[in-house]
């Protein structure tokens, strides 16, 4: 199934929904970062999150997700856009814990129960928007979920889901997020409340074959959804060569001499895809000529 994104509005607009499909978007992490299950999840789900939070900006517009923990995963950090993009990393991508006692992956044990939350909006003007919360629960979801409710103050229900592989690959992965508007009435509340009660893991749903829209057909009923916009969403790193010449450009002319005459050259990674960049002691010269330039004109 291909990977997508659905918004809804549901109940009169009284309710807004959005559902995501993510399993090569994850997946796609998964390869370039070689993660283990609990940082997989953990990575997995901060991503999906990012992306139905990505959802409710408009199309250039751009936010980053920070999850910073006490756990052996350490930090993640993934943005997103309105354009459903996402790229993502995890400082530590070999954590593997033991299932929960739900049967479940660990996420919470790599992510740590302490910590903060933190989601800096870029809507393309002069200043970014920025968020903190406590990490309340180290699952992700609930720690997007109380976000919303304090940062946002929009109640929402939010699932986050990755199925992963007994080899370490992505089987699975997705998620929804429901908002309660202002004037909601209370009866649909309750029964969206039932509903996610009984919801399958989002993850095992799309494993077999259930897409967003039957998604959110199963959490708010299927006559009162009424679809906005579908939305592909994918992995994607805007890196280059170029982009990280620029950054060498500005570690200054000591630095660059020292690459030439010492390492005969330079390596860039990019912590977001892996992508490796190689600069020979030409391409050095040229950044070192391009630096000398810049010290001119300043
Ligand atoms: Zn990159």
């Amino acid at each position: 199934m291909e990977d997508y994104l659905v918004k809804a509005l549901c109940y009169e607009g009284s309710i807004r929904a959005y559902a995501v499909c993510a399993t090569n978007t994850i997946s796609e992490a998964q390869k370039r970062h070689d993660t283990w299950s609990s940082s997989t999840a953990a990575l997995g789900r901060t991503m999906v999150g990012a992306l139905l939070l990505g959802a409710t900006l408009k199309g250039e517009d751009k936010l980053t997700v920070k999850v910073q923990g006490n756990g052996p995963a350490g930090g993640i950090v993934v943005d997103s856009d309105g354009s459903g993009n996402t790229k993502g990393y995890i400082k530590n991508p070999h954590v593997s814990l033991t299932l929960n006692e739900s049967g479940k992956i660990d996420v919470r044990g790599a992510v740590g129960t302490e910590g903060i939350f933190t989601v800096i909006k870029d809507l393309g003007l002069k200043e970014t928007f920025s968020g903190q919360t406590p990490i309340v629960s180290g699952e992700i979801g609930e720690d997007f979920t109380y976000f919303m409710a304090v940062s946002e103050q929009i109640p929402s229900a939010i699932g986050l889901s990755v199925l992963v592989d007994t080899d370490e690959s992505v089987k699975a992965a997705g998620g929804f997020m429901i908002q309660v508007m202002p004037g909601a009435d209370e009866k649909t509340i309750d029964f969206i409340e039932q509903r996610l009660q009984e919801v399958p893991m989002i993850s095992r749903l799309i494993d077999e074959g259930e897409s967003p829209e039957g998604i959110l057909e199963r959490l708010l009923g299927k006559d009162e959804i009424e679809i906005l916009e579908k939305m592909p969403v994918q992995f994607k790193c805007n890196c280059s060569k170029e982009k990280f010449g620029t950054a060498i450009i500005a570690v200054g002319l000591d630095e660059i001499n020292a690459m030439i005459e010492e390492d005969h050259g330079a390596e860039a990674v990019c912590q977001f895809c892996g992508n490796k960049y190689q600069y020979s002691e030409d391409d050095l010269i040229e950044l070192r000529d391009e630096a000398i330039k810049n010290t001119r004109e300043n």
